[in-house]
């Protein structure tokens, strides 16, 4: 189970999270060993254009997402 975090809205990262490339939650770099866990999807969009994308969070930001060791 993965607990729910609070998502920034899809809008209001940057390119590198909008990526996937860095944390959606604090912004450090996902180019790690380690690398990000999926938390789920941002949403965002404007007027009628809905849209949400995947976002990455480190495991700091995702405690228990990722794998003890992998
Ligand atoms: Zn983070």
């Amino acid at each position: 189970m993965t607990a729910r975090l609070k998502l920034p809205s899809a809008d209001d990262l940057t390119y590198a999270q909008h990526q996937g490339w860095a944390c959606c939650l604090c912004g450090k770099s996902l180019w790690t060993k380690v690398g990000g866990v999926s938390v789920g999807r941002a949403r965002g969009g404007v007027g009628a254009h809905s849209f949400d994308i995947e976002v990455y969070a480190c495991p700091d930001c995702a405690p228990g997402s990722a794998t003890p060791g992998g």
